[in-house]
């Protein structure tokens, strides 16, 4: 399987498109067809394990990886979790809740992260690298913890990480910055998540940079949702979740079902786009963002407008205007059009907005849909399934929740199967968890912990219990246009 950039140019390997990240035209790596899952293929897959499943689904697409390698690094990556990576959970008939923080940052980036530095490391052999490699990484919270302890004490790889200053959770924030290994460094800076990508994005795109850092034996890479390393394992759970509702008697083989997905840079959901294309019976996907609404808005009117107010929420996550990913969808609904889709990143850019056709505006809404919640309707519906079932659900999955139950007060007589994908385990926003939950305010996050386990009996995360005693190892707080220095001075030690 060959790879292209959304932006036109020469063919990748897959090696090459997880090892570079970004091509070097700023586009992102596609594959150049969608590998088919026929349904003798899906049927074998229902009796496979999590680890089997993912990487039949991963070797249809990164072909030069040596398959049973790939299943070795899956159940390695996999057994990092408590329990099944991706259990669903019936919350009333046709509704689950597909669970995918059992891993060790307790978010769904660990989905990919577990694995991707295995994805790396082989990709880098494959091609012969021999310098060592810089992870950048600019997140908006759960990525950076997610891949830090994904590449912690990795040989010949270095991590670093950049974070909005005011734009994560208390208990991110205590994640990362307490975060051990001497290959790791954690930065603030000044800005929303925002600006920290684009800055991130410069560096990537930069050839100074690079022979900067060439000149230090060093090659920069990215963990980021925009590197296919990342989609590919994102796009197995999809298929698992489908499987398990098959073999636990939820829904006949080939049956379609819908999922509801927290969205912020868009790759979560392009995942299960990726699924649908491959031929798993998807039938929509629907879209769901917070305040920061610019998708929900798209998705209605082909217009993608990020001239407005940015606004901080409970699902810091998702406090994204531009939505990466999004890139991929774009190149395919054009036609695979590079240069269309070059000019619309380029209008992003200069003019904030670009408009896509009326045609590929249908096409898109054939499969997808959008909503959002606001800061107050997340609330009411993490309350309402709390009082309704006793299932309790991080905000980023409240939002999702609220566009669910909107889909369903419209559609009363639709019967498919529907599955919320939630991202994270509600102890890592334990105020606003407990406050939706409970209607109780409290100062301290740890506190939270406690009053959220007294309300709902919920196990908590070792893990996450663990961080009240780690000393802080990172506080720096820097300007987004001297991300550079703060690199070399990591690199230089
Ligand atoms: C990253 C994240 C999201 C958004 O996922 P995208 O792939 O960026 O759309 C939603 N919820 C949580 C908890 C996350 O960590």
């Amino acid at each position: 399987m060959k790879f292209v950039s959304t932006r036109g140019g020469g063919k990748a390997s897959g090696a090459q498109a997880i090892v570079e990240g970004l091509a070097a035209n700023g586009g992102l790596y596609v594959p150049e067809t969608f590998p088919a899952v026929s349904s003798e293929e899906l049927s074998a897959m229902l009796e496979m394990s999590y680890p089997e499943r993912a990487a039949a689904v991963i070797g249809k697409y990164l072909t030069e990886y040596d398959r049973a390698e790939l299943l070795r690094a899956c159940e390695a990556a996999y057994a990092k979790f408590e329990g099944d990576p991706a259990p669903l959970v019936r919350l009333d008939d046709g509704v689950y809740m597909l669970e995918l923080w059992h891993g060790p940052t307790c978010a769904f980036k660990d989905m990919a992260l577990t694995l991707l530095p295995y994805l790396l490391r082989k990709g880098a052999d494959i091609l012969g690298i021999k310098e060592q490699i810089l992870i950048l990484v600019a997140t908006s919270g759960d990525t950076g913890k997610a891949a830090l302890e994904g590449f912690k004490d990795a040989d010949g790889i270095k991590v670093m990480v950049f974070y909005p200053n005011d734009g994560v959770s208390k208990m991110q924030k205590l994640q990362m910055c307490t975060q051990e290994g001497d290959n790791v460094c954690v930065a603030a800076v000044r800005g929303n998540f925002d600006d920290c990508q684009t800055a991130v994005k410069e560096i990537f795109a930069s050839a100074e940079c690079a022979a900067e850092l060439k000149k230090l034996n060093t090659v920069l890479s990215s963990a980021n949702s925009i590197n296919f390393g990342r989609l590919a394992p994102q796009i197995a759970y999809y298929f698992s979740a489908y499987l398990d509702l098959v073999s636990g008697g939820q829904i006949e083989m080939g049956q379609e079902i819908d999922f509801t997905v927290p969205t912020g840079n868009f790759g979560n959901i392009l995942a299960g786009y990726y699924a649908k294309r491959m031929g798993l019976p998807v039938r929509r996907l629907h879209c769901a963002s917070n305040l920061n609404n610019v998708l929900t808005d798209f998705l209605n009117t082909g217009v993608y407008d990020i001239h407005r107010e940015f606004y901080k929420t409970t699902s810091p996550s998702m406090d994204i205007l531009i939505s990466s990913n999004l890139e991929r969808l774009l190149f395919e609904v054009s036609g695979r059009n590079a240069a269309l889709t070059a000019q619309r990143m380029a209008e992003l850019k200069t003019n904030l907005k670009y408009k896509i056709t009326a045609a590929e505006l249908e096409e898109i809404k054939k499969t997808f849909d959008g909503g959002f919640a606001s800061e107050e309707t997340s609330v009411e519906a993490m309350y309402g399934v709390f009082e309704d079932v006793g299932y309790t659900m991080d905000p980023h999955t409240g939002c999702a929740m609220k566009v669910a139950l909107d889909w369903f007060e419209k559609n009363k007589k639709d019967k498919t199967p529907m599955v919320i994908v939630s991202t994270a385990n509600p102890y890592k926003f334990p105020q606003d968890v407990l406050y939706a939950v409970t209607g109780n305010d409290v100062k301290d996050s740890f506190k939270g912990i406690k009053r959220l386990h007294a309300a709902t009996a919920m196990a908590v995360p070792k893990r996450l219990l663990a961080l009240r005693d780690k000393p802080v190892r990172f506080s720096k707080v820097c300007d987004p246009k001297k991300l550079f220095a703060e690199v070399l001075e990591f690199i230089k030690g």
